[in-house]
């Protein structure tokens, strides 16, 4: 929907001489660059000496597109005036021959927004007006380098690039020209441009042009109004250029915001030693440090301190690091200019109040502001800035938690390579950064290795093809996982994530050779089994040998604690943890989990020190009858009470819910045949008799089988226990002095029948469990987990006997989708590039079919039980989008890994900011 432009509506807004027709609450029709040039320019409390200019508006741009790529008639008249304007402010005359003004054309949409065309610098020179150029600055040589600058940024911003033209010769025009310039360097001997002469300069712009009408076809243009109307159309082409699009299409910006153009004075930074050009932040962006951080470099135009031709200088003592620690700063060569641009980095810090990226100029001692902007900065550094310009009393309280966005926290929790060692490193690979962090450790090839290698003490890194669900196991036990194939979404990346674990993917140079124990990368580099590697999860890149891995002790961390403390006041959604051993509930509590949301009973039966629980239950789902298996339930007991007890200890206080089995029995018998033998000799039968027990467990879809609440229906033995076990603990905690407050969650339900039937036994043993131990009452509570269609569906009578719901929303995607979530590689990927699917499912809750189960079920419930307990467990628990979402529809409490906790809570703190509950 493009707009119109109607006849009294200004296209042209000026800046410049302390006055500005536009301010920063224009963006939208200025772009950010020209918004923040007239603020600084014109806005009272800065008046700051911004070159004059001038800023053609986004609606001007929508106009152009409109009238088939043509100006709009009045547009002339608006951008002479305003030329006259710039022309009385600097003195000079665009086009003359005798003292001609130099103008610079930048791009600025509302976003910076990669892609958009170029600047073009020195615009107005041609084979007269380098004369006048001569004669003002008594410089020749400056002169011609600016002329050959302007030809070649021209040539390739303007008419090639602009234009849509495919590169010349392959390789495009600026390669062409850069040759030629090496070229002329190397016949005369030169390393550096300084060394060229007037004369070869002078050679070289009438080589440049020569280049230009022969390879592209067109003259560079000698008329300084067509060089300036060339660079408007050719910024507005631009918008809908190649890259632009691409990137509008990614980050899903609208095409009709249109990009506004920015016509400014030149100043020159490389005028001579008196000159300079820099950027500076009036916070430094790596740290977050409040101290005035910057670089520069004499003698130098435009983009040469990003470029990184010459080593940058610093600006001040704050901003030296490795490479310029032995350089001069700004500060030290000229004091008087640092002062004033200390100065003017205050204010405007103080008038955005934030972060500001600042770029200046100072051309023969006078110092120039050329752009302003809101600083881009990681999540140490996001974090100490919130935390202190609140303290200082620059920002309220929702303005400083809006400041940081969750996922950035992850950078501040875990373990990461220390940067000193990193930077004295050169990467063996590159693959995808699917987890955050760094990690150190032995190369191992298999899951086994993995836990056989970290009980044995050692750090080991798990490299596979890709992972699989039988690998979970190794993933755990190793520091990191490294995989050649799969993407952001692939097990490895996803199973990872959840535990905050560093994991790179798609790695795809790596030749692994699994059953060897050994890799080779593309360089031949060849990594066996128990040689140290090293990751960084955040950049994707693989080292050799072992960098030492340095932790983050949030304790110490200031600012992190006092944006917490922000977060707490705020949010009103509770947070907890889904923790299943004694450590991983103390690492909730380290977070500022307030209870735990998931404890799954079965994860006794995994891993490290499962051997004797693991064989207890396998004996007692290999149990001929009810006899056998009461019996092995007896022996199971102890485990199971001192399990659960553990963890209700460390949460004392807090709430925990605690899930009865849930996994089909198949999942848990033995596979191999010594293990089968065996547990036949203990149960006293013969081993034909236990594979064909074995084989009747087995199921054509576990998935939707004999498991959850289906399993304690069939043998109420094993809830009986399992309640036994969980009341017993609390009951001994409490007489101990301290307080236990466990939550009976029934797993896979979808009907009240499921949950009365369970409930009896439940309360059964409560009583049982009272008279045992002597005491009058146990707290607890009785609730299922919600994660089928129907139970969403069935709530309200459900809500009967239930007293608190947790939306299993893993499952309940699952279920809703009809996507088996192991299986979604294949089509996953698909779906999303095709934009069938904006997000994936299982990682952003979908809130528009099973965020409605859960909305409706939470509505049905609380209708049938006002008082209803309600929470979300499972990777969405973690998930800043999905947090929001559980906010709005006004659960009690979202339940995530323990170290996915601080980002749930400042995502909750920002939910209610922006949608506050009545
Ligand atoms: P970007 O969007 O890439 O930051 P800019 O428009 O800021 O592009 O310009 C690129 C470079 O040119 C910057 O270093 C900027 O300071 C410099 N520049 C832009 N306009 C002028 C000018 N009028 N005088 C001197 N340098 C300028
Ligand atoms: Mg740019
Ligand atoms: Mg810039």
């Amino acid at each position: 929907m493009t707009k119109q432009i109607n006849m009294d509506q200004q296209l042209v807004y000026r800046f410049g001489g302390g006055r500005a027709d536009g301010s920063q609450e224009m963006k939208n029709l200025l772009g950010g660059k020209g918004a923040n040039l007239a603020e600084m320019a014109g806005h009272p409390e800065l008046q700051l000496p911004v070159p004059p200019g001038f800023t053609i508006t986004t609606d001007t741009c929508n106009a152009y597109y409109e009238a088939g790529r043509h100006f709009p008639a009045k547009l002339e008249d608006e951008v002479m005036a305003a030329l006259e304007r710039i022309e009385e402010l600097t003195g000079k005359t665009y086009g003359n021959v005798n003292n001609p003004l130099l103008l610079s054309v930048r791009s600025g949409a509302r976003q910076s927004m990669p892609g958009m065309m170029d600047t073009v610098l020195n615009l107005g020179l041609n084979d007269e007006t380098v004369q006048g150029l001569i004669a003002q600055t008594n410089d020749p040589r400056f002169a011609y380098d600016a002329y050959r600058r302007l030809i070649m940024m021209y040539a390739d911003v303007v008419m090639e690039k602009a234009a849509g033209i495919p590169p010349v010769q392959g390789k495009g025009i600026r390669k062409l020209l850069d040759e030629h310039l090496e070229g002329i360097k190397k016949a005369r001997g030169f390393e550096l441009d300084t060394e060229l002469t007037e004369a070869d300069l002078r050679q070289i712009v009438a080589h440049f042009k020569a280049i230009v009408k022969r390879e592209i076809g067109e003259p560079f243009p000698e008329d300084p109004m067509a060089q300036l109307w060339g660079g408007i159309g050719a910024v507005f082409d631009s918008w809908n250029g190649k890259r632009a699009k691409e990137y509008r299409r990614i980050e899903g910006l609208p095409d009709e915001w249109g990009t506004a153009v920015n016509v400014q004075a030149m100043v020159f930074g490389n005028m001579g030693k008196d000159c300079a050009t820099g950027v500076a932040f009036t916070r430094n962006p790596g740290t977050g440090e409040h101290k005035f951080y910057g670089e520069f470099l004499f003698n130098a135009q435009g983009e040469d301190v990003v470029a990184g031709i010459r080593t940058p200088q610093p600006i001040n003592e704050a901003s030296k690091n490795t490479q310029s620690e032995n350089l001069q700063t700004l500060e030290e060569v000229m004091p008087e200019i640092y002062a004033q641009l200390n100065n003017y980095q205050q204010q405007l810090e103080a008038h955005y109040k934030d972060m500001q990226d600042l770029e200046f100029t100072i051309e023969k001692g006078k110092l120039y502001i050329l752009q302003t902007r809101t600083g881009k900065r990681n999540g140490t550094a996001a974090v100490r800035m919130a935390a202190e310009m609140y303290q200082e009393g620059m920002i309220d309280r929702p303005t400083a938690l809006m400041r940081v966005n969750p996922n950035q926290l992850t950078e501040l929790l875990l373990p990461r390579l220390d940067a000193m060692a990193e930077r004295a490193a050169t990467p063996i690979a590159k693959g995808l950064p699917a987890g955050p962090g760094g990690a150190m450790g032995k190369a191992v090839f298999s899951s086994e290795k993995a836990v056989e290698l970290r009980q044995a003490g050692e750090n080991v890194i798990l490299v596979r093809e890709e992972t699989s669900p039988e690998d979970v196991d190794g993933m755990y036990h190793a520091a990191a996982v490294l995989t050649a194939k799969g993407g952001m979404t692939s097990h490895a990346a996803l199973v990872t994530r959840g535990w905050g674990k560093c994991c790179i993917v798609g790695c795809n140079g790596l030749d692994i050779n699994e059953a060897e124990g050994y890799f080779t990368t593309p360089d031949g580099a060849k990594v066996k089994e128990g040689d140290y590697i090293s990751l960084n999860g955040a950049t994707g890149k693989v080292y050799l040998g072992s960098m030492p891995v340095v932790d983050v002790d949030l304790a110490d961390n200031d600012a992190y604690q006092t944006l917490m403390a922000l977060v707490d006041e705020t949010k009103v959604l509770g947070v907890r943890a889904n923790a299943e051993s004694p450590a991983d509930a103390a690492n909730a509590l380290r977070f500022g989990a307030e209870g735990v949301g998931l404890f799954r009973t079965e994860h006794m039966f995994y891993g490290k020190g499962s051997e004797k629980p693991l064989y207890l239950l396998r004996k007692m789902i290999l149990s001929a009858n009810r006899k056998e298996r009461r019996a092995a339930l007896k022996e199971l007991f102890g485990y199971i009470k001192s399990d659960i007890k553990k963890t209700l200890a460390v949460m004392n206080g807090k709430p925990v819910t605690i899930r009865l089995l849930d996994p089909p029995l198949h999942e848990f018998v033995p596979h191999d045949r010594q293990r089968l033998e065996e547990l036949a000799e203990e149960l006293a039968v013969d081993v034909s008799i236990l594979e064909k027990r074995v084989l009747a467990l087995h199921e054509n879809n576990p998935m939707l089988g004999h498991r959850g609440v289906r399993l304690g229906i069939s043998y109420p033995e094993i809830t009986e226990t399992q309640v036994r076990a969980i009341l017993e603990a609390a009951a001994e905690l409490n007489m101990e002095g301290r307080q236990a407050l466990p939550e009976i969650m029934i797993p896979v339900t979808c009907s009240r029948n499921e949950l009365q039937d369970q409930e009896k036994i439940v309360k059964c043993i409560y009583k049982e469990v009272c008279a045992s131990l002597g005491v009058d009452e146990i707290p607890y509570l009785f609730g299922t987990m919600i994660e089928t269609p129907r139970a969403a569906l069935r709530s309200g009578p459900m809500a009967e006997i239930a007293q608190f719901f947790s939306f299993g929303t893993n499952d309940l995607t699952q279920m809703s989708f009809g996507f088996s979530r192991d299986d979604i590689g294949g089509f996953l990927p698909i779906y999303l590039e095709k934009g069938i699917l904006v997000n994936d499912p299982f990682q952003v809750l979908d809130r528009r079919g099973v965020g409605e189960l859960v909305r409706l079920a939470v509505e049905r419930g609380r209708a049938q039980r006002p008082g209803l307990k309600t929470g979300i467990c499972g990777e969405h628990g973690g998930e800043p989008q999905s947090v929001a979402f559980c906010h709005r529809i006004g659960l009690d409490y979202v339940s995530c890994s323990p170290f996915r906790v601080p980002i749930a809570r400042l995502a909750a703190a920002q939910a209610a900011i922006q949608h506050p509950r009545q």
